[in-house]
This record gives C-alpha cells, sequence and structure tokens, in this order.
C-alpha cells in the first residue's frame, strides 16, 4: 500500500502525519518528496547518506547556430530566448525536457549534466528512509521525486510526504499512490486549500479521506465538506501545545501520549483501502 500524504500549504501538519504513519507501519518506506523543505528524514536520524541528481541543461553551439528560432518557439517554459541575435539558455526555468534538441534542425544543441539536488537516504530500525533535496536557485524538483518515488518496492508499504500545493511536483507525488490523505486545518484557509488538494485527486481517480489537524472544539467547517463532497474524515490530530512542541524537535510524537490518534487515523486508511 503506498499512501500519499498532501495538504494545499505549507504548515498544514502534513509531514507531522507522513513522518508518524511511517514510523506506525512496520517495515514501512518514508518518501519525503517536499524536496524544498526536506525535513521528514530528521525525523527518523540525524546522519544518512547523500546521492547527487543531475538534470540535463542546454547548451548552445554559437557557430552551428543559424537563428531559426525554432528552438525558443518550442519552448513552453521560455527558458530559451532570443537576446541581440544570440539564443540564451535561463537554466532555472528549463525543465529538462530535451524538445529544443529535437527539434534544432543543424544540431547546434547539445546537452550537459548540472546538479539539481540531492536524495538523502538511510535506514532505521525496519524502515527505509529517502528525502528529496533541491538545489537552492532551482525550479523544480520533479526529476528528484520521480527518483525518490523509484526506490518504492511496489510490494513494501510506502509513506510519501508530498510537496504543499497542487504543482506537478504534487502530482507526480501521487501518480502511483493507492491511497491519498488530505491533511486540512479547520479553518477558512484550511477549507480553501483543501478543496484545491482535493480537486487534484479528483482529476487522478484517487481515493482520499481527511484528516484536521489542529483540531479544536468545532471543526464544522472541515466537517460539513466532507459530507459534502462525500469523504471520510479519517481522524484529528488535536491543537495541543505539548503536541507541537515535542513535533518542533523532531520528536516521533506517535511514539508517546498521542499515539491514539495516528493509530485511529492508520486504521480508518486501511479500512478505507480494503473496501
Ligand atoms: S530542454 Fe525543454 S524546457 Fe529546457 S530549454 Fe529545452 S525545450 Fe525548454
Ligand atoms: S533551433 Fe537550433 S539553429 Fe535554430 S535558433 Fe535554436 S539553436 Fe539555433
Amino acid at each position: 500500500m503506498q499512501i500519499a500524504v498532501l495538504s494545499g500549504k505549507g504548515g498544514a501538519g502534513k509531514t507531522l502525519l507522513a513522518v508518524n504513519l511511517a514510523n506506525l507501519i512496520e517495515g514501512s518506506t518514508f518518501l519525503d518528496c517536499d524536496v524544498e523543505e526536506p525535513n521528514g528524514v530528521f525525523y527518523f536520524a540525524d546522519t544518512y547518506n547523500k546521492e547527487e541528481v543531475y538534470t540535463k541543461i542546454p547548451v548552445i553551439n554559437d557557430h552551428l547556430c543559424k537563428h531559426c528560432n525554432k528552438c525558443v518557439d518550442f519552448c513552453r517554459y521560455n527558458a530559451l530566448i532570443d537576446f541581440l541575435g544570440k539564443v540564451k539558455v535561463l537554466p532555472s526555468l528549463c525543465h529538462s525536457c530535451g524538445g529544443c534538441q529535437l527539434v534544432c534542425p543543424h544540431g547546434a544543441i547539445k546537452e550537459k549534466d548540472e546538479l539539481l539536488g540531492y536524495i538523502n537516504y538511510t535506514s532505521v530500525r525496519d524502515h527505509k528512509i529517502f528525502g528529496g533535496e533541491l538545489r537552492i536557485g532551482k525550479e523544480t524538483g520533479v526529476s528528484i521525486i520521480e527518483k525518490i518515488l523509484a526506490k518504492a518496492n511496489t510490494n513494501e508499504d510506502s509513506v510519501i510526504d508530498c510537496p504543499p500545493g497542487n504543482g506537478c511536483s504534487v502530482m507526480e507525488s501521487i501518480s502511483d499512490a493507492d491511497y491519498c490523505v488530505l491533511v486540512s486545518e479547520p479553518t477558512v484557509f484550511g477549507l480553501e486549500n483543501l478543496k484545491m488538494v482535493y480537486d487534484l485527486t479528483k482529476i487522478y481517480k484517487k481515493k482520499s479521506g481527511i484528516v484536521i489537524n489542529k483540531a479544536v472544539e468545532d471543526n464544522g467547517l472541515v466537517e460539513a465538506y466532507a459530507k459534502e463532497i462525500h469523504i471520510p474524515i479519517l481522524g484529528y490530530i488535536p491543537f495541543d501545545k505539548n503536541l507541537a512542541l515535542s513535533n518542533s524537535k523532531l520528536e516521533m510524537v506517535s511514539n508517546g501520549a498521542f499515539k491514539s490518534y495516528f493509530d485511529h487515523v492508520l486504521n480508518r486508511i486501511k479500512k478505507e483501502v480494503s473496501i
């Protein structure tokens, strides 16, 4: 079973839930795809191994270039510009699709490797841990996410900490998930972000359920929405100062006083997946 944990914004409690679910599932693999904030690995270990991830960036050979601009017109990401009659590459916008090289009729484009980021990995007890890390200044970590997801053994359980929002990197992260857990705060802002990620899971035809984090007495806004879209509330994580303090110290709160909340969520997910 592959569980993807996502939320419409950062700080909703996605990583808190993802690491603690992985902690409770025996022998599971934890995949931190939140490459712009790669803190999930640190809940499990202080030291880890590092693998470099490279991406391909086009290089223009000015001697061969005939200034036809076919590559500039082709690039959807505006990573190629015609600057005073010379084609320039803007590496930070390039998505390494390789298309410009294919459309160039004069063989003037080659590719070079560029360091995009890292995969941090380790093993803790019976868990395998992988976390992506995007280098500062890089625009997209999709290639890192693809490589992290490839580390998961499809016969074993895994938990994915997705990036926040509903962009390409989130789409990539949930592509093979069996179940999506949508983490939301019980506020108007939380609800709006929840709607955004729910719409994404609908497009991908993924089964999903909601966990309300920082739950208070009245969580009616999110509960009413869950009813309206006919998906279950899998559980509640309380708005609790001690929990927040422990979590801020990267403690695994599912090993202590808050275990029952995470057990409950996990049991509901298992039930939902088997339906
Ligand atoms: S590789 Fe793709 S994204 Fe990058 S410059 Fe070429 S066409 Fe644009
Ligand atoms: S497609 Fe090739 S020849 Fe045309 S502008 Fe681009 S690099 Fe130059």
